[in-house]
């Protein structure tokens, strides 16, 4: 496979993870339930797709091969034996509308880019007809040979709501039908309920390593100087390492800057486009939003470790006049609680807040905590 594309099959990050996972296999210790739990980024929905892969790949090696029968089938994951799950706008038929079809398209991209991640607009539950339905596949659908994998992405929404999902699913999670193994997955382990964690064997990825987030976006064929600057940025997170490799540097460094200026200088003008701007933004593509606070928050935690002498030189690399300009202007600016409303407002979306009056009080806190 001379200059292939890495996908998931062929992924090479955790690789203690995998070790772990591999051994299972070998050892035919598959487990009925995993939870695969850690930071955002770190390559959990991918490993557990290469997992579910390896374990009904027919060619023995410490990988999926890639190239028999059934490797071929999850490459575009379409595979019989692989049942992804994950939150949908609303309650849904399950076949023949548009939340499907958008669904669908998204699997596409997963197949080619496994940190792409699955986020269908409005999705905020996984739906408990889904749960019913997925009863009644594995139940009924009866395998010979190889084993079911039932992915579950973004698992803590099982409990949302009055979490009647989480609890439809626990009876199967206990005593699954043979030959069958759930991973669900999350960012966010704190939210599943105790009953659900109980029935896991819980694997908690750690951030991922700097040198396998280079290495990644090199294979992606993005070039050397923007790859060094995105692991910069992104600190373990891949799926923001390529969300900057894609935004490219001038344009970081200049999307910083206003964001610094809009913060720094009182004008009236621009706080009302940005209250506008950022509002419908908030509204229409909460992951454009959540990364533009990102970086400036990004920003200003450099300000700080250049205020108390942290020596980042190679991360700052075409910031540091402005950094420095920030901390002699503002010698008393309050990081922490900058860095308490920057995380407020990025969550006020989720929440589903008046955002127009939260980035109004944004723009106010951070003036007060600028200590001018
Ligand atoms: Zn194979």
């Amino acid at each position: 496979m001379v200059d292939e594309k890495m996908t998931f099959i062929n992924l090479n990050v955790q690789q203690s993870i995998w070790s772990k996972l591999s051994q299972l296999k070998s050892n035919h210790r598959i487990a009925n339930a995993y939870l695969f739990s850690g930071p955002r980024g770190s390559g959990k929905e991918a490993i557990a797709l290469k997992f579910a892969a390896y374990v009904n790949c027919t060619v023995i090696d410490e990988g999926p091969c890639g190239e028999c029968a059934s490797c071929r089938r999850f490459r575009s994951l379409q595979h019989e034996h692989l049942i992804l799950i994950v939150p949908m706008p609303r309650e849904v038929k399950l076949s023949g509308n548009a939340d499907v079809a958008a669904l669908l398209d998204a699997i596409k991209i997963k197949a080619k880019n496994p940190f792409y991640k699955i986020n269908l607009s409005k999705a905020k539950t996984i739906p408990i007809s889904h749960i019913r339905k997925l009863k009644r596949d594995l139940y009924f659908k009866l395998i010979e040979t190889g084993r079911k994998i039932v992915l579950i992405y973004d698992a803590h929404m099982l409990c949302t709501g009055d979490a009647s999902s989480a609890n439809a699913i626990l009876k199967i999670l206990e005593e699954p039908p043979n030959n069958t193994t759930f991973i669900l997955v999350t960012d966010h382990k704190a939210d599943l309920l105790p009953t659900i964690l109980s029935r896991c064997q819980c694997l908690d990825f750690p951030t991922l390593k700097r040198n396998d987030v280079v290495a990644y976006l090199l294979s992606s064929g993005i070039e050397d100087y923007l790859a060094q600057f995105a692991a910069n940025i992104a600190e373990g997170d891949m799926r923001r390492a390529l969300a900057l490799s894609d935004f490219g540097k001038n344009d970081i460094l200049e999307l910083v800057k206003t964001l610094k200026n809009l913060i720094t200088e009182e004008h009236i003008e621009n706080w009302r486009s940005f209250n506008q701007n950022y509002s419908r933004m908030a509204k229409i593509n909460f992951h454009e939003f959540e990364f533009h606070l990102f970086l400036l928050q990004w920003w200003l935690k450099q300000a700080y470790f250049q205020r108390v002498g942290i020596n980042n030189s190679d991360v700052i690399n075409g910031m540091s006049t402005d950094l420095r300009e920030f901390n002699a202007n503002f010698p008393n600016a309050d990081f922490d609680k900058i860095n308490n409303i920057i995380e407020e407002t990025i969550i006020a979306p989720r929440k589903n807040l008046y955002m127009p009056l939260i980035l109004t009080n944004f723009l106010i806190g951070i003036q007060q905590s600028l200590g001018k």
